[in-house]
């Protein structure tokens, strides 16, 4: 991980956004701007400096991290401590991300400086170093490339086991227990197991629900791997299919594979969406489609760019998307399939190449 050079140029982004220093608060961003993944944090950009405060838990920790940044291990708040070290250093206009600080921390931060500077020495700022986090470095890739491919050989491994009658929960507990075992550190997100009628809820966390003789299981998870996620879901179907299941599958089987093919960089995140509703929407299907088309995956799960309708951003080589439209029919089932893509000059690669193909347990 190049740290000097993403310093450079989230201070460069700085500078842009009209401030001579940045203050950054939200955890990931420090790690990715520095290294440091401890859970108390403040850094501190300015005038070619970088310095991290954080606390005496993180002495050893810091200090091992946060190579070629200045640490501070402060006796006060960190954000104290930074705020002070910025009035001392004489900044007067600083950044800050105002969609990751609470009204109570900005009145920290104000309090922290003297009175004449209470005013105007914190600029709220777009979030900066979410947009660098967007398109991802080498090193960046092949952690996700690690994650997303244990999310394959977990799922892969999850087809023997699925059996009608154990719970989402016994399918959660033993996919999470696996992934612990093959080195993740955590779970992406809460996993999702919905069976029979309760895949019909996009977000249906594993419940002490049965799996049923005959009907659906959507299965929604990622690990954690070196802080780097994985995001996938597939949906297969236990027993013979009912009438209309297989329709609504292959629906949405086609609509997310026109997506993924739209993939490439200078397409606008809004046509991605479109490739995949149009086809929902021939199928007569796009009323049940209630959410967006993906987002983007890194260091937290859910990241830009956004896919949805009316987005304008434009794909750009090195983005790591979700691609998972999904229908979901209330009191029925539903179907969602995703897959991670890595956005290259050619196109887009499929990160997360489990089958996607009707599957009848
Ligand atoms: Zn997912
Ligand atoms: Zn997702």
């Amino acid at each position: 991980m190049n740290f000097l050079d993403r310093k450079k140029r989230a201070a460069a982004a700085a500078k842009a956004a009209g401030v001579n220093a940045l203050l950054v608060t939200h955890l990931p961003d420090v790690r990715y701007l520095c290294g440091f993944t401890g859970s108390n944090a403040a850094l501190v950009l300015a005038g070619g400096r970088a310095v991290l405060f954080t606390d005496g838990r993180y002495t050893a920790q810091a200090k091992a991290e946060a190579r070629g940044t200045r640490v501070v291990i402060a006796k006060k708040p960190a954000l104290t401590a930074a705020c002070e070290w910025l009035e001392a250093a004489k900044v007067r206009r600083c950044g800050f991300d105002a969609e990751h600080t609470t009204v109570a921390a900005l009145d920290g931060m104000r309090k922290a400086v003297s009175g004449k500077l209470r005013r105007g020495m914190f600029q709220p700022t777009k979030p900066l170093i979410a947009a660098m986090r967007e398109v991802k470095d080498a090193d960046e890739i092949a952690r996700i490339r690690k994650a997303a491919a244990l999310g394959c050989r977990l799922f892969d491994g999850m087809l023997e086991f699925l059996e009608p009658g154990m719970t989402e929960m016994a399918v959660a507990a033993e996919l999470e227990h696996r992934a612990r075992l093959a080195g993740a550190e955590a779970m992406s997100f809460e996993t999702i197991v919905a069976s029979g009628m309760r895949s019909s809820m996009p977000h249906g966390h594993a419940t002490m629900t049965k799996l049923p003789k005959q009907g659906f299981v959507t299965l929604d998870f990622g690990v954690v791997l070196a802080g780097y996620m994985s995001d996938m879901t597939r949906t297969v179907h236990l027993g013979k299919a009912r009438a209309g299941e297989r329709e609504v599958y292959d629906a949405v089987l086609e609509a997310q594979e026109a997506a993924v093919a739209r993939v490439a960089p200078g397409v606008v995140t809004a046509e991605i969406d479109e490739a995949a509703r149009s086809i929902l929407r021939r199928a007569k299907l796009a009323r049940y489609f209630s959410h967006s088309t993906g987002h983007g995956v890194g260091l937290e799960i859910h990241e830009g760019p956004r896919l949805a309708a009316k987005q304008t951003q434009k794909l750009e080589e090195g983005m790591v998307i979700t691609i998972e439209p999904g229908v979901y029919m209330p009191g029925r089932f539903g179907v969602r399939i995703e897959d991670m893509v890595l956005v290259t000059s050619k196109g887009g690669e499929v990160l997360t190449p489990s089958v996607k193909a009707w599957i009848e347990l």
